[in-house]
Order: structure tokens, then sequence, then C-alpha cells
């Protein structure tokens, strides 16, 4: 098997690699170097999906009659690994990766035309009105409620976890219109616009310390609020089918190439580090944890181009990107573990005061301490988001072995 890439593909990486080297600004690097996650601040972050969404990147998975980029799996991996080599910012995954494909799969044509130039565009920032206190993993037993008043729903209750929802415009919504029957079969997928009277976003602290307006998850409450019927996805009570559809999007995301800039990350700290009187990477114990490492994320990556060759032929992602999720979580959270092993002691000061954005503190150590642990502890929540990993099993479990 021949697994090099092609000339064209090569002119390909070029391309990809010169988009960085224009876009990605000394100011981005500054600002994500600080930053215990990949998202800039809402402004930066919306000058850079503007940025792809110029050079006709936005939403590089759709089909291409509604703006997609037609890429091979060849050239998705490319783009993946040079965006993530160079550490480039990645995607608000809400509008782009989530909602949009329920859009063109379940949408009618004038939601088509409504929404997805603004989402491709980045008008819109949108986020995801999933879950809530008490029906997280039991999705489907949520009970924020929306009852019908002649051509518009009334929403009342209140969605947790909502990742970025303090930036949002809009809100896509699982929301109660029946109790009867099946609990599945009573829920419908709304999209709900932010400014609309009766919505309140409350911030939730979390243990990372990072205050409003830089915190990354909110509630969002719901107070009578006046929800226009057309802005409903598909047929009432079957948005459990279209929630279902937009989570395999959600999990079959790219994992393999930010993990392998990961190690890569690993290695060049353990080259640094000192061990027993010489560089941590001349110890095979760790060079051993490397090389696990290194063997699992080429699985991953098999497994992330065998779902891009099925989107290409115009399949859906299915049940395999719940196995795509738990591996690519897991290695990521390994990665990350490691990164702090091969730090040591720097691994253990909270550098609230460099990290703040715009401070001029020094660091205590290398410039590339202080952000570690703050990811390790913030990437413990990819095991969750999305399904938990434990509930990734029980789907793998059913619908791939059929037990
Ligand atoms: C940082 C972060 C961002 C998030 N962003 C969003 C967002 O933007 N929008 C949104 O809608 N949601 C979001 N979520 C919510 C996320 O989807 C839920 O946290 C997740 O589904 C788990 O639900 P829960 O928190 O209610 O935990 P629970 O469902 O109470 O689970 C608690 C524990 O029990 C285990 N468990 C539960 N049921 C089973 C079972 N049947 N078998 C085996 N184990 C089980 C779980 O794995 C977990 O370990 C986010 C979560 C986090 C942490």
């Amino acid at each position: 098997m021949d697994l090099s890439f092609s000339p064209a593909e090569e002119s390909f990486r070029a391309e990809v690699k010169e988009f960085i080297d224009k876009e990605f600004t000394a100011d981005m690097q500054d600002v994500l170097k600080k930053s215990p996650t990949n998202y800039l601040d809402p402004e930066r972050q919306r000058i850079w999906q503007k940025a792809l969404y110029e050079q006709g990147w936005a939403a590089p998975k759709w089909p291409v009659e509604h703006g997609g980029t037609g890429w091979t799996a060849a050239e998705h991996y490319i783009y993946e690994t040079e965006i993530s080599k160079a550490g480039a910012p990645r995607p608000i995954a809400f509008g782009a990766r989530m909602v949009g494909p329920v859009i063109i799969q379940f949408g009618r044509p004038d939601q088509k035309e409504r929404f997805l130039p603004r989402i491709l565009a980045f008008d819109d920032w949108w986020c995801q009105g999933y879950s809530e206190p008490g029906s997280g993993s039991d999705l489907a037993s949520l009970s924020t409620r929306a009852v019908r008043d002649g051509d518009h729903y009334v929403v009342n209750g209140s969605k947790i976890w909502t990742t970025l929802a303090q930036h949002a415009d809009w809100i896509f919504c699982l929301v109660r219109t029946s109790t009867e029957g099946k609990r599945q079969e009573g829920i419908s997928f709304l999209l709900i616009d932010m400014n609309t009277p009766g919505i309140r976003v409350e911030p939730i602290v979390l243990i990372d310390g990072e205050q409003p307006p830089h915190h990354e998850v909110n509630q969002v409450f719901f107070d009578d609020v006046r929800v226009p019927v057309e802005n409903r996805i598909g047929e009432e009570n079957q948005g459990w089918t279209y929630a279902k559809y937009l989570l395999e999007f959600e999990r079959g995301g790219s994992y393999g190439a930010s993990i392998r800039s990961g190690i890569e990350k690993v290695r060049y700290i353990a080259s640094q580090e000192n061990s027993n009187g010489r560089p941590l990477i001349e110890e095979p114990d760790f060079r051993t944890k490397i090389a696990r490492l290194e063997m699992e994320v080429r699985a991953v990556e098999i497994s992330e181009l065998r779902i891009l060759g099925a989107l290409g032929a115009g399949e859906r992602p299915g049940a395999e990107s719940s196995v795509l999720k738990m591996r690519g979580t897991e290695l990521g959270q390994a990665v990350t573990e490691l990164t702090m092993q091969a730090l040591g002691y720097y691994a253990q000061p909270h550098e609230i005061e460099y990290l703040t954005p715009g401070s001029n503190v020094e660091p205590l150590g290398p410039e590339y301490a202080p952000t570690v642990t703050p990811r390790y502890f913030n990437y413990r929540k990819a095991s969750i988001y999305g399904g938990s990993n434990e509930i990734q099993h029980n789907i793998i479990a059913k619908l791939i072995l059929g037990l």
C-alpha cells in the first residue's frame, strides 16, 4: 500500500500552511499560548472563522452544494494535521459541525436558505440546548416544555452546561411537546433566537476559576419564551431522531491530528526536562509510554479516515462515531497526563496571574509550563460532554456489537 501523498496533495498542504501563516496572527498565537482551551476570545474567534469562510473552509464536511469543500479523506487529514501542528484555533462546533448537518438533512428549503449561509459566514454563533438539570445521560427524560399557542410555542424550563451560551445568537433546543407514550416520542427540535424575551443566561464558574466573561459553561433559563412554530426542525415529536443524528456529527470529529501534535509537545518538553542527570526523553520507560500512545493514535486515525470515507460517499457517521469519541478522548486525556509527567514540579503552581489575558507577568519556569495543568483539568470534560464515555460504551454494545 502506498501511503505517501501525491504532488497534488502536497500542493494542497502548502496552501493550508500558507493560509495558516497569513491568518493565524501573532496576536492570536499569544492569546492561545495562555489559554486552557483551544478557543480564542469572541472577537478574535469571529475573525478566525470569517477567514475560514472567505477561504471556503468554514464547513469542510458539508456537501459541496451547501458550501462544503468536497475534500478527499487525504485532504481532510492534511488539513487537520497542519491546523493542529500550528496550534491554530478550533472553530466553534455548534453551528457548522452540529446544527448545520441537521438543517441540511431535515430542514425545510426556507430554513436552509435562512440559516445555512449565516452558519457558514459565522454571522450567527450557536449553542447547544440538550442537557438539563437531572437530564444528562438520560437525555430523553428532559422536561423543558414547549406548549403550542397559535403559530408559536411557549417555552419554559432550563438547559445546563450550555457551552459559551454567553456569546451565542441562537440556541438549538430539545423541548418536550408531549408527555404521552414513549418519552423519546414527545420531543421536538427548536431553533431559538437568544434575543427572545424571557431568556436568561447565568454563568457557571468551575474549579478552574475562569471568571465571567471568560467562563465556559452556563445555565440558560426560559421563562414564557415565544418561539415561532416555523423554527421547528422537521415534525413535532420527532426531535429525538434529529437529536441523535446531530450527536453522530458531534462525536465523530477529528481527534488524531491534535493528539499527535500533543505527543510532539510531550517530546519537546521531555527533551528540555532532566531526569537522573539526562534529558527525560532518553529514559526508556518514558519513551515506551510515548510509543504506546503513538500506536494507539494510529488506530484512531484509521477509524477517522473510515468515517470520512463514508461521509464522502454520502453516508452518515453512524454509531462508529461513538468508538471514535471514546478512544479519541481517552487518548487525548492520556496525552495531557503524560505532558504533566514530563513537566514534573512545574506542573504544580497555578500561575493565574501569568495566564490572565493581557498580563505582563513572567512565568515561574519555562514558558510552556503554565498552561499544561489547566489543559489537563480542562480536558477532563471531553469524556463527559457529547455523552459520557460510559454512555458511548452502552451505544457500542447495543448498536455495534448487538449485545
Ligand atoms: C464542559 C462541559 C460542557 C458541556 N457542554 C454542553 C452543551 O453545550 N450543551 C449541552 O446540552 N450539554 C453540555 N454538556 C453536558 C453533557 O452532555 C452532560 O454532562 C453529559 O451528558 C453527562 O450528563 P450529566 O452531567 O447529567 O451526568 P449524569 O448523567 O448524571 O452521569 C453521572 C455519571 O453516571 C454515569 N452514567 C449515567 N448513566 C449511565 C448508564 N446508563 N450507564 C453507565 N454509566 C452511566 C455517567 O457516565 C457519569 O459518569 C457539557 C458538559 C461538560 C462537562
